[in-house]
């Protein structure tokens, strides 16, 4: 019997009512943010959640961590039914499931030390003493490559690496099973973010836990995760593992996010960039305007779209890596499905 996954999301839809319009009894229309998600994540697993911003993919990491309520779909986690929670989220679900934001600086209390920030969720859920979170933190510190005696300073004393490190030893301390990383490495500079997502890797070895890590670089994410889910304009439109999404990309929008990441080799480079132009018809990377509900969310910028694609979002189409891809082009005939999109030519 296969193992239930640990985090089940099913058929997610979040929307954000629009705000006032011109005129006071004008209201614009509601944001359609996610559409029909459906994802999980096994125990120990990283799940990586890339695309654009603007795509939908923090607020479904918001979703996990119940800042927002979806309108409607569910989120399981283990044995909770996180979307029946209401106002009321238990302690043992904040304890299990926590968050790593983007920007160390603003999620650091500046006011509190070191010691007091990685000390705080030790006292919270397990009630430890001072002396206790004292020597807990200290252990915590020294496993995310800081030291002891860094209890007593303050976040501003510390590099923009050293800070998401810290903000790394605090989620850890509640021993979570989950940890939703959204950007974790976005704000820091190319070395430092190869140090952070190496710990965050060691980490994982170390304590089991999964991860929801939210990017909009495909090249970093490919790095840590294990399956990649892959979002455009509120919807999941590819899923699968890691290696075979970044090598075999079946949605139109996989490839452009490829084709978009630098190539080391100067020989190739040119090649990736004639394929970005090749695939971007309708300028340049980013979607506008409300999502739509019916027809492929990329079909105003694909140069593969068919006549099909401007009417009706396709169901997903299974594929071998147990990952799927919604695209017309793998359900419209024999001979397109499930064929690599890198092997049709643009139209
Ligand atoms: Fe392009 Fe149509 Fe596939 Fe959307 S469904 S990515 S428009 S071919």
């Amino acid at each position: 019997m296969t193992e239930r996954p640990l985090l089940e999301i099913s058929d997610l839809a979040i929307t954000f009512p629009g705000g006032r319009g011109q005129w006071p009894w004008q209201r614009q229309s509601d944001v359609k943010a996610v559409q029909g998600a459906s994802l999980s994540i096994g125990r120990g697993e990283t799940l990586g959640l890339v695309g654009e911003s603007g795509s939908g993919k923090t607020t479904i990491g918001r979703a996990v961590l119940q800042f927002i309520q979806p309108a409607s779909g569910t989120i399981r986690f283990g044995d909770f039914d996180v979307t029946g929670f209401g106002r009321s989220v238990p302690a043992a679900y904040r304890r299990a499931v926590q968050v790593v934001f983007q920007d160390p600086v603003g999620s650091l209390n500046p006011s509190m030390t070191v010691g007091q920030i990685v000390g705080e969720p030790l006292q919270l859920h397990f009630g430890l003493d001072r002396a206790a979170r004292q020597a807990r933190a200290a252990e915590l510190l020294i496993s995310v490559g800081l030291e002891a005696h860094h209890l007593e300073r303050y976040p501003y004393e510390f590099s923009g690496g050293q800070r998401q490190r810290i903000a790394v030893a605090r989620a850890l301390a509640t021993e979570p099973e989950l940890l939703v990383l959204d950007e974790p490495v976005s704000a820091l500079d190319v070395s430092t973010q190869s140090q952070v997502i190496n710990l965050l890797e060691r980490l994982q070895d170390e304590t089991g836990a999964a991860y929801l890590f939210i990017a909009h670089d495909l090249a970093v994410v490919r790095h840590i995760s294990d399956r990649i889910a892959v979002m455009y304009h509120s919807r999941i439109v590819e899923t699968g593992e890691a290696d075979r999404l970044c090598e075999e990309p079946r949605h139109p929008y996989t490839e452009l996010l490829l084709a978009s990441i630098p190539d080391p080799d100067p020989k190739l480079q040119p090649l990736k960039s004639r394929r970005r132009r090749e695939l971007t018809v309708g300028g340049e990377l980013g979607a506008s305007g409300s999502a739509p509900t019916e027809s492929c969310p990329f079909a105003e910028r694909c140069p593969h779209a068919l006549d099909i694609c401007s009417t009706q979002f396709p169901d997903p189409f299974p594929l071998d890596d147990g990952g799927w891809v919604r695209c017309h082009l793998h359900t419209s005939g024999p001979t397109l499905a499930g064929q690599p999109i890198t092997q049709l030519a643009v139209v």
